[in-house]
Parts: structure tokens; sequence; C-alpha cells
């Protein structure tokens, strides 16, 4: 399109005087919308003007062209709006592919360039900061993420955990009253150094997470009694309804199993991106690109109802030829798998003997085992401290008896639940006023080192029962920011990454 302004005249940048007389023209070219898929070029003539004012220090203006075309952009602001937003959304390759579709011609380099020119919004800093981190590849490197909790936005991205770059963050940022945090002690330094007035709390979740933990380890001292209090009130007939699954450890997983299930995560893995890319808002032909997978596979994963799974192999058929041989064999006590494939090589299979050893394992799998430890006997109630710190918190209407009759032999045990469940009371109700007694209760019990932990931190610990603001907020944060992470196929550089999450909605 060749454009030109239509005004008679036009306004000095320097005077504001206005001016008619023109100097020269001259062209410029832009790239702005496309329109129905065509790329559209303009061709704009820009006029230059005389600015007659006496006292105006500039003799010739160039007719500006406000906010539709910046001076010197090569495109219009719609133009780089739309970019940018698909930038935010999809990263650079992605993004440069939807730009195409759409009859946009930039590279994917243009866009990040692009973004990385943006003007960085100034986020006011918060009066309540939720601090907390995330991992780039768990167990291995992790950054730090800042939300602020009132209006329940990330704030800023750091590189790294460390309590040095947190503090620098807090010393740029004045004015945070409130920092909550989990119990990293990294953090409280951290805000204790840059922000010393600031009141910290302590991520009331990660109180009632870390008291679990405590609780359950201590009962794991008590194994043995646990044990036999779970089999002394379970009635036996109902220890013989209880599927023996539960009650027996896993077999031991055979190597092609083992590439079975890792075949099977390597697809669900693949599975999870594309559902990923289609609730970002992808095409399927994005998707297809992106993923490098059939558009037959793409289209039925899109439809299904959730991760449908392999068929089973008919590994097995060849097997299943001598099914009747195998069921003689094994009714007659032979179960030695290298035995029984000896066997069955004289009679014409083929097989190798990992393929019987799996097919016998599905056939006879848990009962085989069974009837080799030992004559059949009831199956044998278990329970675990695990399970057992769940149903004393809980307390559901089925561990009761479970429960008195534990209580009943262990009064060490009684006291200790006590004790824990007294404290999560005492978080759920916010009763401060409880806390000296628990504590030393605490104290004075087996649950010592996690109150001695407590203490340590006991100014965040109160602030956590006087506060409403807790972690919970930043938690979900950090899974958007995981999924714009793995959106990036973790090529992500972090100051993109860091863009991504801060802008995109
Ligand atoms: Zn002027």
């Amino acid at each position: 399109m060749v454009l030109r302004p239509a005004g008679e005249q036009s306004r000095c940048p320097s005077c504001r005087g206005h001016s008619d007389r023109i100097h020269s023209w001259y062209r410029r070219r832009l790239s702005d919308l496309p329109w129905e898929g065509i790329a559209v070029g303009i061709e704009l003539r820009v006029r230059r003007f005389f600015c007659d004012a006496a006292d105006c220090p500039r003799r010739i203006f160039t007719e500006p062209m406000g906010k539709t075309a910046p001076r010197y952009a090569r495109r219009t602001a719609r133009l780089s709006d739309a970019l940018e937003q698909i930038t935010l959304a999809l990263g650079g390759s992605a993004g440069a592919r939807l730009a195409e579709q759409l009859g946009i011609l930039a590279s994917d380099s243009t866009l990040l360039r692009q973004l990385r020119r943006r003007p960085v919004e100034r986020f006011p800093s918060p009066r309540v900061l939720g601090i907390d981190d995330w991992a780039w590849r768990k167990g291995h490197r992790y950054g730090t993420i800042l939300c602020d909790l009132e209006r329940g936005k990330v704030i800023d991205l750091l590189p790294d955990r460390s309590a040095e770059s947190t503090e620098r963050w807090l010393r740029f940022h004045p004015g945070v009253e409130i920092v909550s945090r989990d119990r990293a002690s990294l953090y409280a330094q951290a805000a204790t150094r840059a922000v010393p007035h600031a009141v910290q709390v302590a991520d009331r979740w990660h109180l009632l997470h870390n008291m679990t933990e405590a609780f359950t380890e201590t009962l794991g001292h008590h194994y043995r009694l646990l044990n036999e209090v779970a089999r002394a009130v379970t009635p036996t007939e109902q220890a013989h309804e209880e599927p023996p699954k539960a009650e027996f450890p896993a077999l031991a997983v055979s190597r092609p199993q083992q590439l079975q299930r890792n075949n099977r995560q390597r697809r669900l893995d693949r599975y999870e991106s594309v559902m990923e890319k289609a609730r970002l808002g992808l095409s399927q032909r994005e998707i297809v690109r992106q993923c490098g997978l059939s558009r037959k596979t793409v289209r039925r994963w899109l439809t299904a109802d959730g991760f449908p799974e392999r068929k089973r192999s008919c590994r097995h058929s060849s097997v299943e030829r001598h099914r009747e041989y195998l069921e003689q064999r094994w009714a007659q006590g032979c179960h030695n798998a290298a035995q029984l494939w000896r066997e069955l090589q004289s009679h014409g299979f083929l097989g190798r003997p990992h393929t019987l050893r799996d097919w016998l394992q599905k056939q006879y799998g848990r009962r085989h085992e069974r009837q080799q430890q030992q004559t059949l006997k009831p199956a044998d109630p278990r329970t675990s401290p695990r399970k057992v710190a769940w149903q004393i918190l809980k307390q559901p209407e089925a561990a009761l008896p479970f429960l008195g009759e534990l209580f009943r032999r262990s009064p060490e045990i009684a006291t200790l639940a006590a004790t824990a469940r007294e404290f999560f009371r005492m978080i759920r109700e916010r009763d401060i006023a409880a806390w000296p007694e628990w504590q030393q209760t605490a104290a004075a019990g087996p649950l010592a080192g996690f109150a001695k932990h407590l203490c340590r931190d006991q100014a965040a610990f109160l602030a956590a029962l006087e506060q409403p603001w807790s972690n919970g907020p930043v938690e979900g944060q950090v899974h958007r920011l995981k999924l714009i992470k793995r959106s990036m196929y973790g090529r992500a550089s972090f100051d993109l990454l860091r863009l991504r999450v801060l802008h995109s909605a």
C-alpha cells in the first residue's frame, strides 16, 4: 500500500506550533498486519515541514506519525504488538512458525530481539512478598521466584537460588513489609539481612508437612508394634477377602518389562507435551511440526479421553500354543522357568527364556511367589508408619479400633499422637496461645528435634499463625512457570523465560 498523510499542516514537536510549509518528502517502508494471510507492506510518504516560529530552535521537522508508526520503526505498532504477544505465548521458534502461518514474516531471532527490546514493565515494589524456588532441572539447578501476594502476580525471577541474589533483589526493592517463605533458611537469611524490619512468615503447608515427616519418622521406631496391632485388630475373614496384591511387595521387574515401562513413560511424556501445546492454543498442524509425531497420532491423542495405553503385544502368543502342556507341568509342581523352557524347546518352542518367564509370571505371578514362600496362610495385614501417621491425624472411622488398641498398648505413642494432633489444631485454629505449652510438651518427647527447629524460627512460625498470607499462590505460579519452561524445550535462555513468566497472561 502506498499511503500519504492527508492533513494540511503538522505540529512541530519542539514548540508545538503549526506549520503548513512543506520542506520535502521522503519514503518510509513499514510492515503491517497481514491481510487475509497476505503480508502487507506500507510505503509511507512522509513530509518534512519548516518550523517558522521565531523562538523555536528547530528549523525543519519531520511530520510525526503518532503511535501508529513510531519513529525509526520498521513495523507498525500493531504489528509489533502482535509479534510480542505471539513470542510471549510461544517463544521464538514456535512463534516464528505461527507468525509465518498468519502471513507475518519474522524469524525467531527477530521475534526474540523484539521482545528483549520491549521496555521492561516496572512493577511497583510489593508490600507482601512470597518467595519460593523452582527447578531448572529437578535436583540439579534451581532458580527463585518472587510474587506479589496482594496482587497475585509474579514480579521477578532470579536465575539462581541463593541468599546473596535474593538479598540484592530485596535491597533494590524497598517497601517489603511481609515476606512469606518456606522454611528454607537461605531466604530467611536474605530477608533478615536486607529487610530486617519485615515480618517473616513461615509457610503453613510446609510446617504441617515437616511436622508430619518428623512424626512419621518417630512412628518408624515402633514398626514392629504397629504391625502387631494391625494383625491383632484385623478379623481373619476380612484378611482373606483383601486382595493379596497389596500384601506382597512387587515382584522383581524383568528387563523386557523394564523396557516396556520405559517406552510407556516416553510415550506418556510425548502425550503430555502434545496436550500442553494444545492447551496453549497451538493448532494441530503446529503440534505435529514441533513434536515430530505423525498427524494421525496427534489427532488420535487430542480426541482421546485420556492417555491411550498401547494394546497388549501378542509377544506371548508363541507361548500360548503350549499352554496346555505348561499348565499340566505347573500342576505337577514344576515351577522352574528355566527347566520349563528347556522342555518346551523339544516341543518346538522358539521363544527366548525371558518370554516364557514373563508369561509364567503373568499367569501365576503372585500366586507363584506366595506358594514358594510357604504353605498358604491368610494374608498378613500390614501397615506402615506413614499410614498410621495419616490415620492418627485424620482419624477415619475405620481406623478407630486400630488406634484404640495401639494407644492401649503404647502410652508413649498415645502421648505422641496427642502432641501431633494438637500441632495440627494449633495451626488450623491459629491458636497462638497454645504454643508455649505445646513447645514444652514436645521438647520433652520424641518430637523434641522438630520443636527445637521451630524455636529457631519461632518468629516466622508465630507469624504463620497470625498472618493470613501463605505461599500457596506462589506455588501456583511455579506450576505456571513449569508449563512455560517445558514448552521451551529446556533450551530456554533465562531472560526469555523471565519475560514470558512476567508478561504472558
Ligand atoms: Zn518548532
